[in-house]
């Protein structure tokens, strides 16, 4: 961050949609944490600072005479967070974005102290990257600091477009999207080998682009969780009542030769837990992924599987891990996801990079309080994922015109 901040305003965006209880506080402050060295390096060097960010989905959510449920998502609710968080700071809220108020709130900040200004999405221009949006934005600062990597997939006004308002030395990267960026590249450019990517979670087809990238990346590729079945199907197997995609089978089939033409190792759970039932209380039985029967369905990662995967993580000197292996939000079917997540600290303890991006596959290893012995948790899914696909995003590209 080579920005001169002493007795400016920095707008600065952040991602704080933080998940909140229905009395509206804040379940999990990850993000917020995660922002806070930014926030804190802007306030001592004598800057003060405008933040900005989304909460939740207003505009899809509004109310039933089509205004905006301000009480559920106005950005108050991460206020008291904050404020706790930077102990000794002054903490306002403006209860508008942009326009007159905001910018008398904005004007009237000393260096120290920071505004937070209502949710971006409360202005339905802020997802079409409204430039008339944009511009008011920008005059709420005269230097922009972008950290919010979690929603640097979305050319939103607030992400992307405002960035054109100002000139490339008044506006910077903060240390979470930097870190972010390192991170991930460290993964994408020569990365110390053998890498293994871990790919699970629901779908083939959200996974599609990142498993096409691996195969030219990694030199092996676990895959688990529900996606795996597409995978059995379309080798003909018997899965029973597992998830699938059947309109996926011929891209899995694909994906499958295309990694054996580039001697990629691709490992599939040999075996799974199987239930009766998508219930916690379901009957339960180990079987072969492939030989799954009627009326039952994988829902983890069999003891088998998990010898295997655990064993190719071991001999690995940099992971990938994206997407659980099961439906671990069910005790019953969380031990499979739990033992990669072991699997991943132990091999980062004997000397591998670890990169853990991809909401569930974070909500896992933080669960199970692993995050500090990984190497490093990203806190974008959506945003990881098209990273880690070779994509370039909005909220990057902004920052370089
Ligand atoms: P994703 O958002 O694609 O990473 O998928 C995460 C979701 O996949 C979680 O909610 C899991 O419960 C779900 N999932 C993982 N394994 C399975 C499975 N075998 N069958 C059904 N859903 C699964």
């Amino acid at each position: 961050m080579n920005l001169d901040f002493k007795d400016k305003k920095v707008l600065l965006r952040v991602d704080f949609n933080v998940p909140l209880n229905d009395k509206f506080q804040v379940t999990d402050d990850t993000r917020i944490r995660r922002a806070l060295p930014t926030i804190k390096h802007i306030l001592k060097e004598g800057g003060a600072a405008v933040i900005m960010s989304h909460l939740g989905r207003p505009q899809k959510k509004k109310n039933e005479d089509g205004s905006i449920n301000v009480e559920k998502f106005t950005l108050q609710h991460v206020v008291p967070q904050l404020s706790k968080l930077l102990k000794g700071v002054k903490v306002m809220f403006c209860p508008v974005t942009v326009g007159k108020q905001a910018k008398e709130m904005a004007k009237a900040l000393k260096p120290g102290e920071v505004l937070v200004v209502e949710n971006t999405r409360f202005d339905a221009g802020e997802s079409k990257g409204d430039e008339a949006l944009a511009k008011k934005m920008a005059q709420l600062g005269s230097l922009y600091v972008n950290d919010a990597f979690g929603t640097a997939h979305r050319k939103h006004a607030s992400t992307a477009t405002v960035a054109q308002f100002f000139k490339p030395k008044k506006k910077a990267f903060g240390f979470l999207m930097e870190a972010e960026i390192a991170n991930a590249t460290k993964v994408l450019n020569n990365p110390e080998r053998p890498l293994t990517a871990i790919v699970g979670g629901a779908k083939v087809s959200d996974k599609m682009l990142l498993l096409e990238k691996l195969i030219d990346l990694a030199d092996n590729i676990i895959v688990g969780g529900g996606m795996a079945y597409t995978f059995f199907k379309a080798q003909g197997g018997n899965i029973g009542n597992s998830l699938v995609e059947d309109d996926r089978l011929k891209l899995a089939n694909k994906l499958l030769a295309k990694a054996k033409k580039k001697k990629v190792n691709i490992y599939l759970p040999k075996d799974s837990m199987t239930a009766d039932d998508f219930s916690p209380k379901a009957k339960r039985a180990v079987k072969y992924s492939k030989r799954i029967p009627k009326g039952w369905m994988g829902l983890d990662i069999g003891e088998k599987a998990q010898k295997e995967f655990t064993e190719v993580i071991l001999n690995s000197k940099t992971i990938l891990w994206n997407g659980p292996m099961g439906v671990f939000e069910m005790k019953p079917f969380a031990k499979g996801t739990k033992t990669i997540a072991k699997a991943v600290a132990k091999a980062t303890k004997k000397g591998a990079f670890s990169l853990v991006g991809g909401g569930d596959s974070v909500a896992a290893v933080n669960q199970m309080g692993l995050n500090d012995q990984v190497s490093y948790v990203s806190t974008g899914g959506g945003a990881m994922l098209e990273f880690l696909e070779g994509k370039e995003l909005p909220g990057i590209k902004a920052m370089k015109s």
